[in-house]
C-alpha cells in the first residue's frame, strides 16, 4: 500500500499544514470580527437610542421658559407657524390706561386671531407653502382623522408626515410609526413602528419614548422598558413616572429608581411651573393644562 508520505514531500506536508493553519485562524477571525461589528454596531444605536434628548419644542418666544411638552400646554400660531406657551397665549392684554383687553391677536405677530374655517384652510395653505413642519404635520392629522374640509386619507396623511418628519419633525415619525402599529395607509409592521418611534424619541418626542417603554414592558424587558420611562419623566412624561410606580411595586424597579424618576420630574416641573401657566390652567383646564 501506498502511504500518503510517500507521495508527498516533507515540505509538502509542512506547507499544507500551515495552509490550513491560515485558513482555519482567518475563519475564526473572520467571525469574531463580524460578530464585533454587530456588537459595535448594537452598542452605537443603543447609546444614541438612550441618551436624553433635547427638549422638542423650543423655549416659548416670549416669556422664554421652558415649552410644556403636554399638547395643551402649548399653542402653534397658525399666523406666523411660532408655537407659544399656554401661559402666554392665555395672558389678557392691557391698553395704554391699564385696562384689560379683549385679546383678539396673536402674542407673538400680533396678527387678529382667524375667525373662520376658510381663513383657516388659507393659513395653513401659507404655513405649509413656507415649509412649516408642524403645519405640514398637522394637516396630515386632519387627513387621518377625516375632519372638516379634509376627506379621509391615509395615504396623503403618510405622505405629509414624511415630508414634515425630513424637515426634522419629531412628531411626524411618532404619527408614522403610529399608522405602521396600527395599518392605517400601510400593511401593519411592529419593527417599521418601532424604528420610526425610535427616530422620533431620539429627537425628543415624549409619546414616542413612552410607546418604546410600553413595548419593551409588554415584550419582558423591563431593563430598557425603564431607561425609556426615564428618559421620558425628565422630558416631563407624568405617565412614564405611574409606569417608574407600578415596574417599582412589581418588583422591576428599584426605591432608587423610583426617587430618581421622582426628583427628574421635580426638575422638570421646576423649569416649566410659572405664575401665568397656573393662571391659564386654572381658568381653563382643558384648554391650558400645561402638566
Ligand atoms: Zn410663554
Ligand atoms: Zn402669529
Amino acid at each position: 500500500m501506498v502511504g500518503i508520505s510517500n507521495l508527498l514531500s516533507y515540505d509538502d506536508v509542512l506547507s499544507l499544514a500551515v495552509g490550513l493553519f491560515v485558513l482555519l485562524f482567518s475563519i475564526v477571525w473572520f467571525n469574531l470580527k463580524s460578530g464585533s461589528n454587530i456588537d459595535n454596531e448594537n452598542n452605537e444605536h443603543d447609546e444614541e437610542l438612550f441618551k436624553q434628548p433635547p427638549p422638542q419644542e423650543e423655549d416659548c418666544p416670549i416669556c422664554f421658559l421652558r415649552m410644556p411638552s403636554l399638547n395643551s400646554g402649548s399653542k402653534y400660531q397658525t399666523c406666523c407657524g411660532k408655537v407659544i406657551c399656554c401661559g402666554c397665549a392665555y395672558a389678557p392684554l392691557y391698553d395704554s390706561q391699564s385696562n384689560k383687553v379683549d385679546n383678539q391677536k396673536c402674542p407673538f405677530c400680533r396678527t387678529l386671531w382667524s375667525d373662520s374655517d376658510e381663513e383657516d384652510d388659507l393659513r395653513y395653505k401659507i404655513r405649509m407653502e413656507a415649509n412649516d413642519a408642524i403645519a405640514i404635520h398637522n394637516v396630515g392629522v386632519y387627513y387621518s382623522d377625516g375632519l372638516d374640509k379634509y376627506p379621509l386619507d391615509h395615504a396623503k396623511a403618510l405622505e405629509l408626515w414624511h415630508r414634515a418628519a425630513e424637515l426634522g419633525y419629531a412628531e411626524a415619525y411618532t404619527s408614522i410609526g403610529y399608522a405602521y402599529k396600527n395599518g392605517e395607509g400601510v400593511e401593519v409592521d411592529e419593527k417599521k413602528a418601532v424604528h420610526y418611534y425610535e427616530r422620533a424619541a431620539v429627537k425628543g418626542s415624549t409619546i414616542a419614548r413612552q410607546n418604546l417603554g410600553n413595548n419593551e414592558r409588554r415584550t419582558g424587558n423591563m431593563e430598557n422598558a425603564l431607561k425609556h420611562y426615564m428618559i421620558a419623566v425628565r422630558s416631563g412624561d407624568a405617565n412614564s413616572l405611574t409606569e417608574i410606580y407600578l415596574l417599582y411595586s412589581n418588583g422591576h424597579a428599584t426605591k432608587d429608581d423610583y426617587t430618581k424618576a421622582l426628583s427628574l420630574y421635580q426638575k422638570y416641573l421646576g423649569e416649566i411651573k410659572s405664575d401665568l401657566r397656573d393662571e391659564a390652567a386654572e381658568a381653563d383646564e382643558e384648554e391650558y393644562r400645561y402638566y
